[in-house]
């Protein structure tokens, strides 16, 4: 059976900041944060890279985007603006191998091509 080490954080067997949870969803802080807020909003459900979303996930990842703005505002970032990120594959940066968006923000961001 797959695993991730985000796997291990939702069955609390490795240690995380969880920001918001739910059956679905959870989120936590990153461990190595590029900027002031930066955190990762995961599925429960393990589906390893953008490629393998499947059109039943569509709610799934729709939520996951419901749970990125929700927490933005709570953060305060809402009116001054975040950065949403998927890394798909190796080129793409992607380490974990289970979805993630990261919710980047709390600073101005240099607009990244690559
Ligand atoms: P990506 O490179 O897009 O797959 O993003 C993976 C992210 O997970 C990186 O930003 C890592 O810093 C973060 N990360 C890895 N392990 C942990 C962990 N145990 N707790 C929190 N964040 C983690």
């Amino acid at each position: 059976m797959q695993d991730s080490i985000f796997l291990k954080i939702i069955r609390r067997e490795i240690p995380a900041t969880i920001e918001f949870e739910d059956d679905e969803v959870i989120a936590i802080h990153d461990i190595n944060p590029v900027a002031p807020i930066h955190i990762l909003i995961i599925p429960k459900k393990l589906i390893p890279t953008a490629n393998d979303i499947q059109p039943e996930d569509a709610p799934l990842v729709g939520k996951m985007f419901l749970v990125a703005k929700q927490i933005a505002a709570a953060k305060g970032l809402s009116e001054r603006g975040y950065r949403l990120v998927m890394n798909v594959g190796k080129d793409g940066g992607q380490t974990v191998y289970h979805i993630h968006l990261h919710l980047i923000g709390g600073k101005a961001l240099p607009f990244a091509t690559a």
